[in-house]
């Protein structure tokens, strides 16, 4: 389980990231780590870095780290107008949405600052420039056709065979959310044979590479 300290400093972070999806992201993270040792995690999409303490505390306790990626300046849904628009993540000086500050200060409080490497980049360029296999990759970026469709085709193939691909906020009905983690990440996953589903929590999937 996450230490107790870390689950307040993850609970008191904004963020989109339930309690019970955080623990199984951790007890996820931690099996896949154990089993492939120093592999690196990828988690993509920090926005505060609440996903990230425990993903963050699942590479300290593994002695791995954590790459972390967001370019911080939010997904669509994140602008003003949107429905998690968040006024006091504007920077006053340019008026945008910037995650980077709340990031960091998060870092500080989970003391988590050797283990998580935080990536300030689009996606899609992080991947192309990140040549090496990972146990785990944690995809909880943008949420739109074209965002999902690259973080699959940039980040998947990293994936160590025996390692993991967790994705968030896959919904197979379209009442409960948006579709396209579901049908952009999770399906062509599942349909390659590459990958098997090992678990599911709320709105969390896990599948393990299997080749
Ligand atoms: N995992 C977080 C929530 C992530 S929200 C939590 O637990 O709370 C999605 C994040 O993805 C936002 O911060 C946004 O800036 C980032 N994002 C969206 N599209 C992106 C892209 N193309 N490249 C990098 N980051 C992106
Ligand atoms: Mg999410």
């Amino acid at each position: 389980m996450l230490d107790i300290k870390l689950k307040a400093v993850a609970m008191a972070t904004k963020g989109f990231m339930p309690e019970v999806e955080g623990d199984a992201l951790f007890v996820a993270a931690c099996s896949a780590c154990d089993e492939l040792p120093r592999l690196p995690i990828v988690e993509v999409g920090t926005y505060c870095g609440r996903s990230t303490v425990w993903l963050g505390a699942a590479a300290e306790r593994c002695k791995t780290v954590l790459f972390t990626v967001d370019h911080h300046s939010g997904s669509e849904e994140n602008q003003k107008g949107w429905e998690w628009f968040d006024e006091s993540l504007v920077d006053a000086n340019t008026q945008k949405l910037n995650t980077l500050p709340t990031l960091l200060k998060t870092l500080q409080q989970a003391k988590l600052g050797d283990a998580v490497v935080p990536i300030v980049a689009e996606s899609r360029i992080a991947s192309q420039q990140l040549n090496f296999e990972v146990a785990f990759c944690f995809i909880d970026g943008g949420h739109g056709e074209l965002p999902t469709q690259l973080d699959y085709a940039g980040w998947t193939p990293k994936v160590a065979i025996g390692g993991r691909l967790a994705i968030h906020d896959v919904f197979s009905d379209a009442r409960d959310g948006g579709q396209a983690p579901h049908d952009f990440i999770y399906r062509p996953a599942l349909d390659s044979g590459d990958f098997v589903e090992i678990s599911a929590v709320g709105s969390l999937r896990v599948l393990r590479r299997i080749k």
